[in-house]
This record gives C-alpha cells, sequence and structure tokens, in this order.
C-alpha cells in the first residue's frame, strides 16, 4: 500500500483497488499477460462509458431535421464518462458544430472530495465554454490559463480561468460576424 500511495481506508475507492491490484500483478505475471489483464480492465470500464463519437452523430441526425438556421450548433450534455476509440476518458468531444460533454469526471463522488455545487457550476462552465467554442471552429487555446485550454486533469481544469483569454474571445467575435454574414 505504502509503494503505491495508498491508505488502508483508501481501498473502499475503486481507483486505489485497481492501482493496487495491477502492482500486485506485475510482480506475479509476465509482462505480456499483465498488458492483456490491463487491456481487458480497460475495455471492460468503456463498456459502462458512453462512445462520444456515437453521441455526436445521434445529436447530428437528430437536430438536422429541424435546423433552425438561427443556431450555430448544438452540445448534449451527459452525467455518464465518454470516450472515443483514440481517447480512454474525456471531458468534451465535437464533431464539426455539434459537441457533447460529460460532467462524470467533474463530480465530488468521482474525485472522492467533498460536495461542493459552486466548484461543479464552475468546472462545468469550463467545459461548455471549451465545447461552445469548438461549435463554431475556433480551435483550441494553448493559453494555460484560458478556459479553453486542455487540461490534463482535473487540477489542471480547476487552475483555468473561467473566462476564454482575450485571443479567444477576438476569435469568437470574429466568428459570429461571419455566422451572421451567412
Ligand atoms: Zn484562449
Amino acid at each position: 500500500m505504502r509503494e503505491i500511495q495508498a491508505q488502508n481506508k483508501s481501498v473502499a475507492d475503486y481507483k486505489t483497488r485497481k492501482k493496487y491490484v495491477l502492482y500486485v500483478l506485475k510482480r506475479s505475471i509476465s509482462d505480456q499477460e499483465w498488458q492483456e489483464f490491463n487491456n481487458l480492465v480497460e475495455k471492460l470500464e468503456q463498456e459502462g462509458q458512453y462512445d462520444a463519437d456515437r453521441l455526436t452523430t445521434t445529436l447530428d441526425k437528430k437536430t438536422s431535421k429541424t435546423h433552425d438556421p438561427n443556431v450555430a450548433g448544438y452540445i448534449g450534455i451527459t452525467e455518464q464518462d465518454i470516450y472515443t476509440s483514440d481517447y480512454n476518458f474525456l471531458y468534451g468531444w465535437h464533431f464539426y458544430n455539434i459537441g457533447v460533454m460529460s460532467y462524470h469526471r467533474f463530480t465530488a463522488e468521482f474525485n472522492d472530495e467533498q460536495q461542493n455545487r459552486p466548484r461543479l457550476r464552475e468546472r462545468f462552465a469550463k467545459q461548455l465554454i471549451s465545447s461552445a467554442f469548438h461549435t463554431f471552429d475556433i480551435p483550441r487555446c494553448t493559453s494555460p490559463l484560458c478556459a479553453r485550454a486542455y487540461p490534463n486533469d482535473i487540477e489542471e481544469h480547476d487552475r483555468k480561468k473561467l473566462d476564454p483569454c482575450s485571443e479567444c474571445r477576438k476569435q469568437l467575435e470574429q466568428k459570429i460576424r461571419e455566422y451572421q454574414h451567412d
């Protein structure tokens, strides 16, 4: 337990249990067997997730029938964890102007934290801003504190500001102007 930096009480949490089992197995079976086991666990975990590509395709089909010319894009929101074939998990995903976002990994339960609604709302809003800009086809921002920066984990997501940076705002204004002229 010490070697995986876990305390006895944290075995109640799934992530710690998984880490522990993988750690023990690494020392008991061959590398190939361990890799196969790890792949299987990931596959099984993914079956409890929604395929983000399937969600955007479904949302695209549903919205194209009733397409309102004044609507620039659509964003679907789910509590369920999402993934694609290239990413084990995602906070948000998009296909042209159709986006999907998940707040599964923003919850206190997922992160083993105290309940905190304002924090959850802030995490949610930052992702919604990122997703909304994607539906306008504005590329991901590299400024680390911009609400639209790509976070590697929840800590990085929390460090970001709630607002998009001035460069992103400029791009959005430009896109809105183009959209209104179309
Ligand atoms: Zn930015």
